[in-house]
């Protein structure tokens, strides 16, 4: 049995501890910020909207496959648990024609019907043109929390722990005095996101994050997600931010719905814009009315009659050219920085697998994302035991 060290307790982490379980693996995971943790900004996972909604225009990337085999998967997963992951009807909007053929998960999705504003059927928001289909949405936190349950419940083994270096994970016995008689780490996991920047060992100059801000509110009425579709293609780290707006409602009956947002590429400010919180709340509730409060008496209702629950931000965590997915092989105690690993590990030739880097789409990416971590994961265990 593989001795693996996962490094994160995101979306990504978690899922690929609960499939490296299944696969007969023995994780140990290792974060900074926990499942339960949700209020923390220092991870991207309790933040998401959440939805499955592809953002890259071509269907050939690794980040659109990883779309397509998650999206493949979710139909069962949602049956387990309705009340975290449930599909629903979204209306893509915008000012220019939309063409369902050009959409290249228009078939995956089982259609995409195209509509058109007119003078007796306005679109909402004034938009000109739109595209109704149905997707999947999550709640996000809750859904978080319900992965650390099903670890906890598999007992594998979570800790808590800032990590400066890649070369500490493999000495488990120094991090963790539970782990005093672990002499060994097969291989190393690296789902770190927004960390992979500036872990010494990983010190990926291509991650970036992308601050989006949400408001939270409570609007039980709201059945449909809505998404400016002129919004949902991410801008690169030098292009203009876009002021996006999206609704989209939480499965279960918490009558949540979270309203969003931005995207703005290189903003570490962990704390919400209040212009940016009006400008979300004015838009919304254009498209939206069912968002105002029941308790409104107000005949022409604004944005102010929405029950504001909280004011969010979350770092997403970006890479240019898309997420990484890879085996890294590496020799420890190169560093020059340290910590320094123990001396008997000095030299000792090791593998990584890295899963980092799904920037808007870590939700709608995870269990494909864990199954070809874990591919790589089996190769390279498999091939130490045949030399
Ligand atoms: C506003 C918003 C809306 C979003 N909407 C969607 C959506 O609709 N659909 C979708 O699929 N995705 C969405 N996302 C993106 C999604 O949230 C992320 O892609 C996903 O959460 C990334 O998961 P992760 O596990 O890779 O990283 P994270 O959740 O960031 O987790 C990283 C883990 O690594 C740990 N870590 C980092 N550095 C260190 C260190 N030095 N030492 C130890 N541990 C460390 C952290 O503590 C954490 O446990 C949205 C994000 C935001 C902010």
């Amino acid at each position: 049995m593989s001795h693996i060290v996962i490094l994160g307790a995101g979306v990504v982490g978690l899922t690929i501890a609960l499939e490296s379980h299944k696969r007969g693996f023995k994780p140990v995971i290792i974060a900074r910020d926990l499942p339960q943790d949700s209020d923390s900004t220092g991870f991207a996972s309790p933040w998401a909207g959440c939805l499955w909604h592809p953002f890259d225009h071509e269907g050939t990337t690794l980040g659109s496959q990883c779309d397509k085999e998650t999206f493949l998967k979710l139909g069962e997963l949602s049956k387990e648990i309705p009340d975290l992951l449930k599909r629903i009807d979204v209306v893509d909007l915008s000012k220019d024609p939309l063409n369902a053929n050009e959409m290249w998960y228009n078939e995956l999705v089982g259609g995409m019907r195209e509509v058109a504003a007119s003078s007796s059927k306005p679109l909402p928001g004034d938009f000109a043109h739109g595209l109704e289909w149905s997707t999947y949405i999550w709640d996000a936190p809750r859904y978080i929390r319900y992965l650390g349950e099903q670890v906890k419940s598999k007992h594998i083994p979570i800790f808590k722990k800032r990590l400066s270096s890649l070369d500490e994970a493999y000495d488990l016995a120094a991090l963790e005095s539970t782990f005093a008689h672990m002499d060994h780490v097969d291989l190393v996991i690296n789902a770190m996101g927004l960390g992979s920047r500036s872990l010494l060992g990983v010190e990926d100059p291509q991650v970036y994050p992308a601050k989006g801000q949400t408001v939270l509110v409570k609007a039980p009425g709201v059945e449909r997600c809505y998404m400016d579709i002129g919004s949902s293609f991410i801008p690169g780290p030098d292009d203009e931010p876009y002021p996006t707006i999206y609704i989209v409602p939480r499965p279960g009956t918490s009558g949540e719905v979270i309203l969003g947002g931005t995207f703005l590429p290189n903003d570490y400010t962990p704390f919400p814009d209040p212009a940016q919180a009006r400008r979300i709340l004015q838009s919304a509730i254009k498209i939206e009315p069912k968002l105002v409060k029941s308790s409104s008496a107000n005949k022409n209702p604004t944005w102010e009659d929405i029950e504001v629950i909280s004011h969010n931000v979350g770092l997403r965590p970006c890479r240019e050219g898309g997420p990484r997915i890879e085996l890294e092989h590496r020799v420890l105690g190169q560093g020059w920085l340290g910590p320094r690993v123990h001396e008997r590990l000095v030299g000792k030739k090791v593998g990584v697998v890295h899963a980092y880097g799904f920037g808007p789409a870590g939700y709608q990416q995870s269990l494909a994302a864990a199954r070809r971590a874990l591919d790589l994961a089996e190769d390279f265990c498999q091939s130490r035991k045949t030399h």
